[in-house]
Formats: structure tokens, C-alpha cells, sequence
């Protein structure tokens, strides 16, 4: 007794590919064995030929059928680790299961990476559980093989979700361990502004990777795990019962210093991507920082469009205003400014900045320097003197690293040396060498605000959107949608918004969320509005309706990742076809 979806594949076979559009609507998948029984399978979306991307389908299954654990599932934390976990299970089981002969089609789902994330990729919704596949429908040359089709759909895609999706054929104890330790890193994560900390590394941490392309860890044969100074460790207890220790960064300034190659930039990059919680076995399950910390570098180049930069960067030589600044071509220091301004304006916290990729200028200015060029003739107020009314004014604190320049030494609360990847606290060391006699401020009793109230940002109705470029419109005159073109670019029309100095955007599908957001916000954009509400409603969307809202598809929103709201500013901030009123 065949099904009717199998019996339709039959059919087809032979007739040309664009037949396979009569698979678009809901199937109920055969129940091969007993498991699969409540198993659906919709298809949203068929790709027009063999070498278009491949169709969107999703495969449902009931939650009685599925039966995962309630206390697993009950919260929202509890289910992203829950459908992180799905996700990598059917990444796995598709990769086992899809016939591996070209033309005889495959199956995929969006692959994550080592954070863990909340996705589209598989939904625990109150009736079931889905699994958002990408189905390439077999062909050869342009006609459907239909026995094919009807072997990956009716036989290996049930497989796949009944192997996956079903409590009963989970390593359970696995799936317990992943929730409890997603669950653990965030309440880990929420406890840190109440203890005064900005970031925690705990003993035992593996940082380095194992290449520079890659996010997985360093064999832990040729890695020093980390050990915290015996001044800066701190314990937690977590609701698991586990109880963690390791070094607290505290809040305020934090100056990491060490000779080059001895871990700096690895310890830091590590800070960095602790926003975001990690896998088990990644090495950083226990690199834990604030949420709203933001990695600021130099990007010299890129579009600024109305920022005020004006507590870093006076009157400039052409006279431009930069209180409100805005060029197509920043330097390393007013691109380095503007995005620091940018992320203290979308409610940063922590600023995270390495020398190896700072503009010198912005960070500092030597004494010969000043005496030469008089004040008056530099238009720059460097990043030294303005780090302790960041912190006085806004509560904003820093982790800086600083391997070339003691410049810091006056200003920081407290000094970290790595030696061979191992930290020291040498605060005091550094404080003895500190120099009274310093030009710099130290910003606690300065009774001028330096960092004014942001004026507020409107784009015009209609703004981010490129209208430059051949490509900028499709059918109809109407703007084509933006896409991600891997981790680092979105291009929309003929713009490519450059996101590859945004350093904590960690995941593919993350930008192929932004993509969506920018079309979004360009929705949103109605002269009225500023950056940060359109941002605060795109986010307030998500919250309440699901990453889904941000897709234009309907069904099968497409692969995509959540990103944060810095991220969401970050890809506004530089799109080229941003226009403020
Ligand atoms: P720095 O910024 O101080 O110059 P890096 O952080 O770039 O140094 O690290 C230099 C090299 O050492 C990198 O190849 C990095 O992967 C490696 N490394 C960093 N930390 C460790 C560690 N704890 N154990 C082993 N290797 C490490
Ligand atoms: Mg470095």
C-alpha cells in the first residue's frame, strides 16, 4: 500500500523537472514502522530547476509522537537548546541518510555552528515539532527521476525525522546535558552584572582555536588551559548544582598587557564571543560576558552616516561638523570612533579593543607628539582620555588589549600580563609605573558631559535601501530583497553592506537573518522613526512572534539565526543607502 505522495513521484517520473510543482502542499508521510505515525511533510516552496537552491520543505512531527520531555521544554531557553540540539542531530542523520550520488538529490537543514543559538532551523511548537529542511528534488539532465525523488522523500526523509525528532530514538542523557548547560551559561551570563563583572573565564577553558579559519579547539594536548590570578578568581554556583570558578573581570577598565604571541588577542577574541553561549566540549562552555559587550576595531573605508564623533574628533580640515558625521570613506580613526559612538548609542556596555586592529591615532598620542603638533592642529582627542569618562558618564566599561603602550597604565583599574597564555595580576607593578604628571584626564570629577544625549536618528521613509547599481531593482521596479553572501556581506541591489569587521557576528545564518532585517527595517523606516525604535521593534518582533518574523516567506522561513540587537545596528549603520532626515 503505497502512499499517495509516493504513487505522485511515480507519475512524475520522466516529465520535465517543472513538474515537481505539484508537491507543493501537505502530505501525510507513510507510516513505515509504527514510530513515524502523526508525520507530515509540507512543501513550501520547489526550485524551479535542478540548479536553482534547493526547495524548502518542513517535516512535522505530533508532540505526543515526539514526546520530549516538558521540564526540557517549558521555557524559551529551554527550547533553543532543545532545537539547537534537533538541529545538529538532523545535520548528522541527513548527512547519513541523503543518497550520496549526485542527481539523486539530498537533504539539508541550516548547519549551526559552536554557539548555540536560537534558529529557524527546527521549531518545538505547541502541536509539534518541525524540522525546516532544504531538499534537492533528483534529475537528471532537466527531467525528474521520480523513483528517486520517491526513495528521498517516502524512505529517507522519513527516516531521518523519525531518528531524530523522537525522544525515544535520542540519547536522552545527551539532550539533558546540552539544556542543562545552555541553561547554566545563561544564568551564568545574568548573574555577572549583579557580582560587578563584565566577563568570566574559568579555569580549566581552552581558548585558542584550531586555525585561523576555524572555531573549533586546539587539540587540548597543544593548548594551556586557562588558570585565573588567584586576585581575580570568583566562583558561581549554577542551578544544575555544578559550581564553577575562574577569573572575573570586573567592571571598568581592564588593560591586558604581555609580550606578542603570548595569548592576548586569543584571550580577548574568547571575551568577545561569550556573548553568546557554546556547545559543550568547545572549550569556551565557561567563557562567559555580558550580553551587550561590543568588539570595536578600525574598518577604514566604511560608510558612517549622522554620528556624533565629535567626543574623539574635532573641527576636521574641511570643516566638516562632526557632531553629526557623515562620510562614504572613514579613515581608521573616524571609522573606529563612529563605531564606538554607534555602540555606546545601541546600549553597549563593555567595549572590547585590541591594538592589533585599532587605529594607533585613536587609541593614543606620546608626549613628543603633542609637543610637535600643537592641540589646535589635531583634530583628535585619543581614546586614552576619553576611556575614563566613558566609564564616569555612561557606565561603560573597557577591556582593552595593549602589548605596545603603557599610555594605559594611568587609566586602568586593573592590569592583566599573560606570560605563555597564563595570566598575572599586575595592576600594582603597572600602577608604580603610572606617571602623575599625566595629560590624561582621569574624567571622575569633569563636570562637562563629554558624551551628550545621541540626537535622534531618522532615516528617511523607505531608508537603508540601494538605489545605485544596475542591480538595485527587480521585476516591477520594485527593490529586489537583500541576501547574505556568507558570513561577512549582504548585498541589496547594487550595495554590499561589509559586515566582515563585525566581529561578533558569528554565523552565516545570522547575516542571512540581517539580510531579512534590513528589508525590514526599510519597511519600517517612515520618516518618523529612528534607527534605534525600528531596531527595538524588529527585536520586540522576535521576541514575541519568532525569528520567523523577520522572513517575507511564509511556511519555510529559510535558515536562519538570531542575531543581536549590536548586530542589527551594526548592518543599519553600514549600509551605504542609509539616508537620515
Ligand atoms: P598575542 O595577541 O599576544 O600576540 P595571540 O593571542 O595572537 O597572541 O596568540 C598567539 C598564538 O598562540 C596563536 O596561534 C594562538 O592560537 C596561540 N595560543 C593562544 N593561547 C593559547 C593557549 N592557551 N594555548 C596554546 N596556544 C595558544
Ligand atoms: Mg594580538
Amino acid at each position: 500500500d503505497r502512499s499517495a505522495l509516493e504513487h505522485t513521484l511515480t507519475t512524475l517520473d520522466g516529465r520535465g523537472y517543472a513538474g515537481y510543482k505539484q508537491l507543493r502542499g501537505t502530505h501525510e508521510l507513510p507510516p513505515g514502522d509504527a514510530e513515524t505515525t502523526g508525520l507530515r511533510l509540507l512543501v513550501d516552496h520547489v526550485q524551479v530547476d535542478p540548479y536553482a537552491p534547493p526547495s524548502l520543505m518542513r517535516v512535522q512531527l505530533d508532540r505526543d509522537a515526539a514526546d520530549l520531555p516538558e521540564d526540557l521544554t517549558a521555557d524559551a531557553r529551554g527550547r533553543t537548546a532543545v532545537a539547537d540540539f534537533l538541529t545538529r542531530r538532523v545535520a548528522e542523520a541527513a548527512r547519513r541518510l541523503s543518497p550520496g550520488r549526485p542527481g539523486d538529490g539530498s537533504i539539508s537543514i541550516g548547519r549551526p555552528g559552536q554557539q548555540v543559538l536560537e534558529r529557524t532551523s527546527v521549531v518545538i511548537g505547541a502541536q509539534h515539532v518541525e524540522a525546516r529542511l532544504h531538499v534537492a528534488l533528483p534529475a537528471a539532465g532537466r527531467r525528474i527521476r521520480g523513483r528517486a525523488a520517491a526513495r528521498l522523500l517516502t524512505e529517507a526523509l522519513p527516516q531521518i525525522a523519525a531518528s531524530t525528532l523522537r525522544h525515544a530514538a535520542l540519547d536522552a542523557a545527551a539532550l539533558r546535558r546540552h539544556v542543562t548547560l545552555h541553561r547554566d551559561q545563561q544564568h551564568l551570563r545574568d548573574q555577572l552584572a549583579g557580582a560587578g563583572l563584565v566577563a568570566f573565564v574559568a579555569d580549566g577553558a581552552v581558548l585558542p582555536r584550531r586555525a585561523g579559519d576555524s572555531d573549533l579547539p586546539l587539540d587540548s594536548s597543544a593548548a594551556t588551559p586557562f588558570r585565573s590570578p588567584d586576585s581575580l578568581r570568583v566562583s558561581f554556583d549554577l542551578p544544575s548544582g555544578v559550581q564553577v570558578t575562574g577569573m572575573g573581570i570586573p567592571e571598568g577598565i581592564t588593560v591586558i598587557i604581555g609580550g606578542g604571541y603570548h595569548g592576548k588577542s586569543t584571550l580577548l577574541r574568547a571575551v568577545e564571543r561569550g556573548v553568546h553561549p557554546h556547545v559543550g566540549d568547545d572549550g569556551r562552555e565557561w567563557v562567559v560576558t555580558r550580553p551587550d559587550a561590543v568588539a570595536i576595531r578600525a574598518e577604514d573605508g566604511r560608510a558612517v552616516t549622522g554620528v556624533d564623533i565629535s567626543p574623539f574628533i574635532g573641527d576636521l580640515p574641511s570643516g566638516t561638523d562632526t557632531r553629526r558625521f557623515s562620510t562614504t570613506n572613514a579613515s581608521g580613526s573616524t571609522s573606529q570612533a563612529a563605531s564606538l559612538v554607534e555602540a555606546v548609542q545601541a546600549q553597549a556596555d563593555v567595549l572590547l579593543i585590541d591594538e592589533d586592529t585599532s587605529a594607533t591615532n585613536f587609541m593614543i598620542r606620546d608626549e613628543r607628539m603633542r609637543r610637535l603638533i600643537p592641540a589646535d592642529r589635531e583634530p583628535i582627542t585619543p581614546f586614552v582620555e576619553r576611556i575614563r569618562p566613558l566609564h564616569a558618564e555612561q557606565g561603560v566599561s573597557t577591556i582593552l588589549v595593549a602589548g605596545g603602550s603603557g599610555a594605559f597604565f594611568d587609566v586602568a583599574d586593573h592590569v592583566i600580563a599573560l606570560d605563555s597564555y597564563v595570566p598575572t595580576d599586575v595592576t600594582e607593578q603597572a600602577k608604580a609605573l603610572a606617571e602623575p604628571t599625566s595629560s590624561v584626564d582621569s574624567g571622575e570629577g569633569a563636570t562637562e558631559t563629554l558624551f551628550a544625549a545621541a540626537s535622534p536618528r531618522v532615516p528617511e521613509p523607505g531608508s537603508p535601501r540601494s538605489d545605485s547599481g544596475p542591480g538595485a531593482r527587480g521585476r516591477g521596479g520594485r527593490p529586489k530583497p537583500a541576501r547574505a553572501r556568507g558570513r561577512a556581506v549582504i548585498q541589496q541591489g547594487g550595495d554590499d553592506v561589509d559586515l566582515s569587521a563585525v566581529s561578533q557576528l558569528m554565523d552565516p545564518l545570522q547575516t542571512a537573518a540581517l539580510a531579512h532585517a534590513l528589508d525590514r527595517a526599510a519597511e519600517l523606516a517612515d520618516g518618523r522613526r529612528t534607527v534605534a525604535e525600528i531596531v527595538e521593534e524588529l527585536l520586540h518582533r522576535m521576541d514575541t512572534q519568532g525569528l520567523d518574523s523577520l522572513s517575507p516567506h511564509q511556511g519555510h522561513p529559510g535558515a536562519l539565526a538570531r542575531p543581536r540587537r549590536h548586530e542589527l545596528h551594526a548592518a543599519l549603520n553600514r549600509h551605504r543607502g542609509l539616508r537620515l532626515r
